[in-house]
């Protein structure tokens, strides 16, 4: 492209305002470039907001401080065992840095982490494995320090909504469950309602923000104080390259495209491949799962972008194309649905099981998310699994919750009404309404009173696993995750596949430079996120797996952008 046609020029583009992107943005920032952001929507955090937000970031400082030590060779281990090969140069780059990253952005930038404490990784049988360690969460977050930028922040999904806005993590819900145990619980649990109240005069929604928004809410606050310019409503349209190196960008806004060259390169963390049919077809299992839980904007684009440039997309090392969580669907009082992901209330609790189409268990229903999901495609290569059905009885529904039926529900009716649950006075009637054999569905539910009853599960051994006990309830016995369906009326919820990220994505060098189909980085391209294939070989080694790596991999594109031969 000649001189002149340029609308604008910066050091670096980056595509896609989500943890990925708005990482790399902020660390090319400090490092002194001029940056500039193109977001295709109207807010900034895409599929991260709406995410728990935890990172998995082996050997943190965080949990190191708070009195869990880890290793990085473990952790590699760990790796090794899970994906079944030695890992790749990426691999080491992200164990070797993630703990230097996460330092970096505390003693720099306005993110703030605190230290899980236990919680097992999701193979915490194998080699390497940690119970605790490992990962970390955003400090809550205080939306007013944005002012009218506030809004600019994409909400959580409706399901992790309270009141139809007050945001509450893990910990505020054992609280509010348990508010009349205990005076801290009770004086929490007031001052979150009494919070909420307040915000609501001035605020759409709750201001304090926790998991997922609270990570890209502090993101957002140290862009503004490190001057990066965000540009909403602009997509990455194409990429503008001239002699094997990519020049700068195309991008497609409301008012047509403006050409936008970038010195230093492009990042492209457009959130990978979620909503592009092509893709999907390409890299998931057959029959093609139909939801997704990541943003509508997430279509694939740097995808389509790269490879028309000749960049590399890497099946190979991607499983089943995504990391994926068990939904349920949940009709909205719109007309509209939405869908609720059973990622770790529910399953490992004491009294509910998973059946497939015969009215069999198929996987221990404790295990990770995305195990239980890879647990219905093998399923359903026998019998048909997609969905699959969660039963549960009365009790535990009040007990637990199951699903977008939330603890202390006692009157199920609405959730009849509108399709979400189906319910019954016996197993064998509520086998009926499921259209699933009913002898064997009693059969099923029988022996797993049985096995409740002994505190031992030989079939899928639930509540064998550290994991499977972290989930599940320590105050019950003699098994935490098993427990007897046998309060009517019966519940059935069902559950489909969807992923919470894509595994499939460009091939990168270590530093996130994408590269060709001869393992040649093209100059000037980065991917992070989604949009980079996983590093993880298609595997989930524990919470945070696509966090952790989108935001170490945003820093090392953005440092590598910042070296002086990068120019
Ligand atoms: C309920 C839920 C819980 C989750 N919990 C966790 C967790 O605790 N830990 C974890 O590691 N992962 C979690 N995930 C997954 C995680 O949220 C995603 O993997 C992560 O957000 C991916 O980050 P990203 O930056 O690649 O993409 P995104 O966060 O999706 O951001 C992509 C951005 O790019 C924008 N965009 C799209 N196309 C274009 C374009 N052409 N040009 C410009 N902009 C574009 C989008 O609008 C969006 O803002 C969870 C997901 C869900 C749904």
């Amino acid at each position: 492209m000649p001189d002149g046609v340029w609308d604008r020029e910066v050091d670096l583009l980056v595509a896609g305002a989500g943890p990925g992107g708005m990482t790399a943005a902020l660390v090319a920032a400090m490092e002194g470039l001029d940056v500039l952001i193109c977001e295709k929507s109207e807010q900034i955090g895409g599929t991260g907001a709406t995410s728990a937000g935890t990172l998995w970031i082996p050997a943190n400082s965080p949990s190191r401080e708070a009195g869990f030590d880890d290793s990085a060779d473990d952790a590699g281990r760990y790796l090794d065992a899970l994906t079944g090969d030695g890992g790749d140069a990426r691999r080491d780059a992200f164990l070797a840095d993630g703990p230097k990253v996460i330092d970096d952005l505390i003693a720099r930038t306005d993110l703030r982490f605190v230290a899980c404490g236990q919680h097992p990784d999701y193979r915490n049988n194998l080699p390497g494995a940690a119970v605790s360690g490992r990962a970390i969460i955003p400090e809550p977050f205080d939306g007013r320090l944005l002012g009218r930028d506030f809004r600019r922040v994409r909400p959580p999904i409706d399901e992790f909504l309270l009141f139809g806005g007050m945001m509450v993590g893990k910990a505020d819900i054992a609280r509010l469950l348990g508010r009349f145990r205990s005076l801290g619980n009770f004086a929490h649990s007031v001052g979150l309602i009494l919070r909420y109240l307040t915000d609501r005069v001035r605020f759409t929604r709750g201001t304090r923000l926790v998991m997922g928004n609270a990570l890209v809410a502090q993101l957002f606050y140290s862009l503004r104080k490190n001057g990066v310019p965000i540009r909403f409503g602009s997509a990455l349209g194409d990429l503008v390259v001239e002699d094997g190196r990519v020049m700068g960008a195309v991008i497609e806004d409301s008012s047509g495209t403006v050409r936008i060259r970038a010195r230093k390169g492009v990042v492209m963390a457009t959130g990978g491949f979620a909503h592009n049919e092509k893709y999907r077809k390409q890299f998931m299992p057959n029959p093609v799962p139909a939801h997704s839980m990541a943003v509508a904007e997430n279509t694939g684009d740097a995808l389509d972008i790269g490879e028309r440039i000749g960049a590399m997309v890497t099946p190979d090392r991607a499983g089943s194309g995504g990391l994926w969580t068990p939904v349920s669907v949940t009709p909205r009082k719109d007309g509209s649905t939405g869908l609720y992901p059973h990622i770790i209330l529910d399953r490992a609790k004491p009294g509910l099981i998973a059946v497939n189409s015969a009215g069999r268990r198929f996987v221990n229903e404790g295990v990770s998310y995305h195990d239980f999901v890879e647990a219905m495609f093998r399923s359903n290569e026998v019998v048909p699994t997609i969905p699959a059905y969660l039963i549960c009885d009365s009790a535990f529904v009040v007990k637990y919750g199951v699903g977008a039926i939330y603890p202390v529900t006692r009157n199920l009716k609405s959730f009849e009404r509108s399709g979400y649950a189906k319910c019954a006075a016996s197993i064998e009637a509520l086998a009926e309404k499921l259209e699933v054999d009913a002898v064997a569905l009693a059969d099923t539910v029988q022996r797993h009173n049985r096995f409740a009853a002994e505190g031992s599960d030989p079939d899928f051994g639930k509540g064998d696993t550290e994991l499977n006990r972290f989930n599940g309830d320590p105050d019950h016995g003699p098994n935490p995750c098993l427990g007897p369906i046998a309060t009517p009326p019966f519940v059935a919820v069902e559950v489909w596949p969807a992923e919470l990220g894509c595994s499939a994505g460009l091939a990168t060098t270590a530093d996130a430079q994408v590269t060709d189909k001869n393992d040649t980085p093209i100059e000037g391209l980065y991917a992070c996120g989604n949009d980079m294939g996983s590093i993880m070989a298609g595997t989930y080694p524990g919470p945070g797996t696509t966090l952790g790596p989108a935001m170490v991999f945003g820093y090392r594109a953005a440092m590598h952008a910042a070296r002086p031969q990068a120019a």
